[in-house]
């Protein structure tokens, strides 16, 4: 045994399942996960010398490709001037002041250490906030592993949320009200019923974590409409959208204003950091500002933030035109090369974001999603992958393009969606 097998192997004594986040473990799709040693522009190498055209892109960060010069030069610069202090340091302002140059609704911004941290200290400080205690969330919608956010339920109408995983408590989870993707119907009946005591609706600006399922029209402008109405706070987690499908993330496609928004991946370029901001009068409830605490060791670190910055001032229009380009003629490879082969399926947009659903009906939520044919996804993962193109191993994950994939990628990824369809198409359902 070599490379990743036999690094998979030591893994497995030392860290539960081998791997430190469970996707990466291949449980959906099977085999081997690769350990990755190096990664440049669009394609990444694993410990058995295989190259692949990285379609992940780190879950989301990695726009403008692996070990961009002017990231790795802006990291190594702060490196050297030393990795942490524990005070503050300007860099922290000038990420603070880009992102609310990006995207209006933003005017106070605080710096976290990852989209889980962003999206628990949202809440908490949207509670502290209203003095309300209940929060809505969407099925299907992930929003980091937050205690209160992990609460699921089945589709129709709003049910109170149940925990999904051993360790979170009822009482963590009974103030999470879950309700289905898309459906303002259900909102307003949520509303309707514990309206005085919903604090907030927390939703993906566009969902990404159940494939990509973009909000259908008017759905985000309802949900400003009935929580404006409800005096409750709407926070858009934008943590995989942000900085991503434009510069203003979604809120330049749709310009629907929350009064938090929850960032991370792309703005922190690759190193550890997330952010989430909002309205100036709801972040003046922060801690030392205001009464709602919340505090990091390592929270505005400066290479993590310069790797964030150098990341978002490299992010120009070239850079987001290269994304939507790339975005356009990977689903236009996915769409021809699955009619060829005859496999029922949908690929969709969330702006650049991209996924295929095995099915013939649009996917609007959850239920959609899982109600599509994911068994067709493992063999057409494998054989993706056995012909150099790293895709997310799982059938509900989002593809994420980087600006770097040009021309000879697309050909290896070209050549690579036809065995990979005739690997879905031939796929059974398991009895
Ligand atoms: C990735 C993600 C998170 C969690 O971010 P982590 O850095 O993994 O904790 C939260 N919300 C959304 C929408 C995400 O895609």
């Amino acid at each position: 045994m070599r490379g990743s097998a036999a690094l998979f192997d030591r893994a497995r004594a030392v860290i539960p399942g081998g791997v430190n986040s469970p996707v990466r473990a291949f449980n959906a799709v099977g085999g081997t996960p690769r350990f990755m040693v190096n990664g440049l522009g669009a394609y990444l190498w694993d410990a058995d010398d295989n190259r692949y055209v990285d379609l992940v892109s780190s879950w989301g960060p990695m726009i403008l490709g692996h070990a961009h010069p002017t990231v790795v030069d802006a990291v190594r610069e702060a490196a050297v001037n030393g990795l942490s202090f524990g005070t503050p340091t300007a860099g922290e302002i000038d990420l603070a002041e880009e992102i609310i140059r990006r995207v209006d609704p933003v005017r106070q911004v605080r710096l976290v250490n990852s989209g889980t941290e962003a999206t628990m200290s949202a809440i908490r400080l949207a509670r502290g906030f209203t003095g309300r205690k209940r929060i809505v969330k969407f099925a299907g919608c992930y929003h980091g592993h937050v205690d209160a956010l992990l609460a699921e339920a089945g589709s129709g109408l709003a049910t109170l949320g149940l925990p999904t995983t051993p360790g979170v408590t009822g009482a963590q989870a009974e103030d999470t009200l879950v309700l289905p993707y898309n459906d303002l119907a259900a909102v307003r009946a949520a509303f309707a019923e514990h309206g005085p005591s919903i604090a907030a609706v927390i939703t993906e600006a566009a969902a990404g974590n159940m494939g990509a399922v973009a909000p259908v029209p008017g759905f985000n402008a309802g949900l400003r409409e009935i929580t404006r109405e409800h005096g409750a706070l709407l926070i858009m987690d934008e943590v995989m959208t942000g900085f991503r499908v434009s510069a203003a993330g979604w809120y330049g496609l749709d310009q629907v204003d929350g009064d938090l928004y929850t960032f991370g991946k792309v703005m922190s370029g690759g190193l550890p950091a997330a952010a989430f901001g909002g309205r100036a009068d709801v972040m003046a409830a922060l801690a030392p500002a205001g009464p709602v605490y919340q505090a990091g060791t390592l929270s505005g670190n400066p290479v993590a933030v310069a790797a964030g910055l150098a990341t978002l001032r490299a992010a120009d229009e070239n850079v987001y035109r290269a994304l939507d380009a790339n975005a356009n003629r990977l689903g236009a490879l996915l769409t021809s090369t699955l009619d060829k082969a005859g496999v029922p399926h949908q690929v969709q947009f969330a702006g650049n974001l991209v996924s295929v659903f095995f099915t013939e009906d649009p996917v609007v939520d959850y239920a959609g999603a899982k109600a599509a044919q994911t068994w067709r996804f493992p063999p057409f993962f494998h054989a993706m992958l056995d012909h150099g193109v790293y895709p997310p191993p799982s059938a509900f994950e989002a593809w994420f393009v980087s600006a770097a994939l040009d021309d000879a990628a697309f050909e290896q990824i070209a050549a690579a969606l036809p065995p990979a369809a005739e690997a879905a198409a031939a796929a059974k359902e398991p009895a």
